[in-house]
């Protein structure tokens, strides 16, 4: 995990929102292969083991989606779709959009990539950072420039946790383009390539 990550990470215990605080033990560059981030309201202690920060139990996040199967778009389209133009900021994306991350990395240079649940075979590197979360996104409200939803995730509470953490007037784009409506908040701007997209309100 990037260690500037800790600046947007929030942690994902059901109370008023709060700051985490990193404590690496092993370093390789700017990220944390093994260590943990601390949470000082709940005290809760989240570790990170070979480069990936967990805030539960893996196995609780897979959310059904085993395949790594190449997405319908690629990582080209998404940053369109994202609107990612220019460096610098976090893009999140969640469940099997993660699979994208590799490529989106190469994509848009300068952009720090997040992968949240992502499918087995999706490794951490300079420019991608590794979460598991079974219940939330463990990231600040409106500290994002751009949130991808996996089909696993397009359910549930995973919307609104996209629309919260999203900066005002950036984009969510969410897998099935034949699901229901977009979150409070998010307006519609185009369906097509089995995904969603919408932006949030400013
Ligand atoms: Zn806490």
């Amino acid at each position: 995990m990037f260690i500037e990550l800790t600046e947007i990470l929030r942690c994902p215990r059901d109370h008023a929102e709060s700051y985490l605080v990193a404590s690496p033990m092993v370093m390789d560059g700017r990220r944390i292969v093994r260590g943990a981030v601390g949470c000082p309201a709940c005290r809760a202690e989240f570790p990170i083991v070979e480069g990936v920060a967990y805030f539960g139990p893996a196995g609780a996040a897979a959310g059904g989606e085993e395949a790594a199967a190449p997405p319908d778009y690629d990582a080209a389209a998404l940053a369109a779709f994202l609107n990612l133009s220019g460096p610098g900021g976090y893009v999140v994306l969640v469940g099997a959009a993660a699979r994208a991350g590799p490529a989106l990395v190469e994509a848009v240079p300068g952009v720090h990539v997040v992968a949240v649940n992502p499918p087995p075979g999706v490794r951490p590197g300079p420019m991608l950072s590794l979460l598991v979360s079974p219940r939330a996104l463990p990231v600040r409200t409106a500290s994002v420039r751009g949130v991808a939803l996996g089909a696993g995730h397009a359910g549930g509470g995973w919307p609104a946790e996209g629309a919260r953490v999203l900066l005002p007037g950036l984009r969510l784009v969410i897998e099935g383009e034949a699901a229901g409506p977009l979150p409070a908040g998010v307006a519609e701007l185009a369906r097509g390539a089995g995904l969603r997209v919408g932006q949030r309100e400013r």
